[in-house]
């Protein structure tokens, strides 16, 4: 307490000429974490980083647009989602580079506390890390020492969860005049001090009567910030929203698609869409039409303008939405950041039938196409194909395949795609196409280096089966998605991932990396001729950007598919990535990740050249506990277990296989307990704590019986090769327990 005294009454002063009010009064209210800590580390260490955070405070407040527009000559921090507002994730550093790579370490690893799917670019301002979590919360965390200075949690209901396709995961926040922006997953905008971490103000984006979600990370624009939404599979009508940043005022709102097909319409853009929704005999559109802009969102200063990727249309079968292009689903739309009126629109799938979202990453470069310098757009969503397009007038330039790709011939001079008649499902048998809902790429950031001219694109292989069911009704509360699926499609082992390393001048694809599973960390590249990438599998690894060899790579605690940033504290260069295995694929298809014990534990991990932290310990392999035998009735319930379990498959994953939420052939405590299932799936027993949803009303105590049922049948014809598996994963996790900070 005598030396917190010292700092409390000595420092502001001090600070208060250095750096003004704000620093004094910061200093006077929070008293600051690393005074906290003064005890342990002695007073001029304490005093020192309590300087270097309120410098970073400072910091935080000169982000204002100029900053955000010349955000690539800043090579300290990472101020916006992508770095810049091109969003090409790169950094002209190259004090980490190919020639010292291999002698890269661990710094420190925060634990992040969560088990769900990390999937955060952070932000970083002068030494201190802007991250959000799983379930909406939100953190700082100081560079210099990982240790954390505040956490904000919205205080999202946990029951929320069951309106989320795909995982309860946040994707980032922005950070503009010392506030750091966020979206909730149920719908709310947040602004919360940079310093203090306490809420400025915070708005509604959403109707909360509908299941809409957000997971993406807010931009800024001219003093707004851009949220959009999430919840096609649901049903609901997406949109973007700008709000202005001081005051949380709603500006402007774009809807993707149009609602009621007439008149009167929200804007001129949705009376043209109109005329492309209008069905004989539907009213899908009553519901909403999905359309939903979930992840990129980008500004360009140049040109004005800002891109929007929008969502697939809802229900999935293109029948119950007449025959016309349904605008603007499964499109780039272009805006005006002033009034969000439309400007361009380039649809890449008209009248989508597969779930081929439009919402995947976006980078601004400027190419010299064809002789002409072009200011393009590189965009490789869902449906496989790698997409240039000039950003100022929306032509379509090029577009090539970067993934198997079954849906269709080729996309034509027009832009048009030339769709494979055998890939229009309909009612009866079940479809095989490549790629599938799960894309050829999804979320994950990609990135482009100017000096390669390459685009390393996280990719993978998921094909899936369609077929239309065959009564649809519309239900408020669950999916409406009009199809049944085998997803993904043929043995799990042929579901794959790659890192595409692609020249879209030339459109061809010049190196690539194959991966274990689908789903790996978004990429990052840098000046030092690097690409850095996590993988599903759990290792974080370097290669050479211009031919892809490998340079270095560590094992992690967890799984990864966020994308990595880098910074300089001090002079010396940075990369940080957050690992966290989780987001859709994990969570439904776990299969390949339970067999290599692929984990979903959070952690913040920080690398530079010399680290010699040892790895947090991993997590042990889960072992099947003998599951009671069933009995003939219990058996004879099997089949019918089997079909009810759609209700659980969305968390608890295909075949009852999963690796984020519990594996239910392993939950001995309640699985095998009849009696404490029913607790659990028809009184909400874990509603309030972990967001298992109550199905009461929608399933009977027989319908628990037969789920049972299924789910312990699945242990037993699954135990044996479940056990070698465990055995394998025991001798993995033996050495890696060794090496890591456990160990010592
Ligand atoms: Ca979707």
């Amino acid at each position: 307490m005598r030396k917190l005294g010292v700092c409390t009454t000595r420092s502001p002063a001090v600070l208060s000429r250095k750096f003004g009010l704000f620093a004094a009064t910061w200093m006077a209210v929070t008293a600051g974490c690393a005074m906290a800590h003064a005890d342990d580390r002695g007073m001029s260490t304490a005093h020192s980083e309590a300087v270097a955070l309120l410098r970073a405070f400072e910091s935080a407040r000169a982000i204002d647009d100029e900053a955000l527009r010349s955000a690539d000559d800043n090579m300290r921090d990472w101020i916006t989602y992508g770095r810049t507002y091109d969003e090409k994730r790169y950094t002209p550093l190259n004090q980490i580079n190919d020639g010292n790579a291999d002698r890269l370490g661990l710094v420190w690893a925060h634990e992040l506390g969560t088990s769900r799917g990390v999937e955060a670019t952070p932000l970083v301002v002068d030494g201190v890390i802007y991250s959000t979590l799983p379930w909406s919360v939100v953190i700082a965390v100081d560079a210099r020492t990982g240790k954390r200075l505040w956490t904000y949690d919205p205080q999202v209901p946990k029951s929320y969860g069951r309106f989320l396709c795909c995982d309860v995961v946040n994707r980032g926040a922005a950070i503009y005049k010392g506030k750091i922006y966020a979206g909730t997953i149920d719908g709310r905008m947040l602004a919360i001090d940079a310093a203090t971490g306490e809420l400025a103000w915070q708005t509604q984006t959403t109707d909360p009567s509908r299941p809409y979600s957000i997971t993406g990370a807010p931009r800024i624009a001219k003093g707004r910030v851009l949220i959009g939404n999430g919840g096609a599979e649901y049903g609901v009508r997406g949109y973007v929203s700008a709000y202005d940043a001081e005051t949380g005022r709603l500006d402007w709102r774009f809807y993707v698609v149009p609602g009621d097909p007439f008149p009167p319409f929200a804007s001129k853009a949705m009376e043209e869409a109109a005329p492309t929704w209008i069905a004989e005999d539907d009213n899908w559109w009553v519901v909403g039409g999905g359309g939903t802009a979930w992840d990129a969102i980008v500004y360009d200063p140049d040109v004005d303008l800002v891109y929007i990727g929008t969502g697939n249309p809802s229900p999935w079968p293109r029948h119950h939405r007449a025959f016309g292009d349904n605008l603007y689903i499964n499109s780039i739309v272009a805006v005006d950041p002033n009034n969000g009126e439309l400007v361009w629109h380039y649809q890449q799938n008209p009248g989508d039938h597969w779930d081929f979202t439009s919402v995947q990453p976006i980078t601004l470069a400027d190419l010299t196409i064809d002789g002409v310098d072009r200011k393009v757009l590189l965009h490789a969503p869902k449906n496989g194909f790698v997409y240039v397009l000039d950003r100022v007038t929306g032509e379509f330039l090029s577009a090539e395949a970067f993934a198997k790709v079954t849906w269709a011939e080729g996309i034509d001079e027009s832009g048009r795609p030339i769709e494979s008649k055998s890939a229009v499902y309909g009612r009866g048998e079940l479809v095989p196409v490549w790629p599938g809902p799960t894309g050829a790429h999804n979320w994950h950031p990609q990135s482009f280096n100017p000096q390669t001219g390459l685009l390393y694109i996280p990719a993978q292989e998921v094909g899936t089966a369609y077929s239309v069911v065959d009564e649809f009704n519309f239900n408020p509360a669950t999916f409406n998605l009009g199809v049944n699926l085998d997803i993904p499609y043929g043995p799990p082992d042929q579901s794959t991932g790659r890192l595409s390393a692609w020249d879209p001048v030339n459109q061809t694809e010049v190196w690539q990396v194959p991966y274990y599973t689908p789903a790996n960390g978004g990429t990052l590249t840098t000046g030092g001729n690097l690409v850095f990438q996590g993988t599903g599998d759990g290792r974080f690894v370097a290669y050479a950007a211009d031919d892809g060899e490998k340079l270095w790579e560590t094992w992690v605690p967890s799984g990864i598919v966020a994308g990595p940033v880098t910074y300089t504290m001090d002079g010396v260069q940075y990369v940080t990535v957050n690992a966290g295995w989780g987001g859709s694929f994990p969570l439904t298809f776990g299969a390949a990740a339970a067999k290599a014990n692929v984990r979903s534990e959070g952690w913040m991990l920080t690398f530079a050249v010399g680290g010699d932290a040892k790895m947090p310990p991993p997590a042990e392999p889960r072992q099947f506990l003998n599951p009671p035998a069933l009995s003939e009735d219990e058996m004879a319930m099997v089949d019918t277990g089997a079909a009810l379990y759609g209700h659980c498959f969305a968390c608890h994953g295909k075949d009852a296989v999963s690796a984020i939420t519990p594996d239910l052939r392993y939950n001995s405590g309640i699985v095998h307990d009849l009696d404490l299932l029913k607790e659990v799936v028809l009184n909400g027993m874990l509603e309030a704590d972990l967001g298992m949803p109550n199905f009461k009303g929608t399933l009977s105590e027989d319908d628990v019986a037969a789920i049972r049922a299924y789910v312990l049948n699945e242990a037993h014809e699954n135990y044996e090769a479940e056990e070698l598996n465990y055995r394998a994963n025991m001798a993995k996790y033996r050495e890696r327990l060794a090496e890591s900070s456990e160990a010592q």
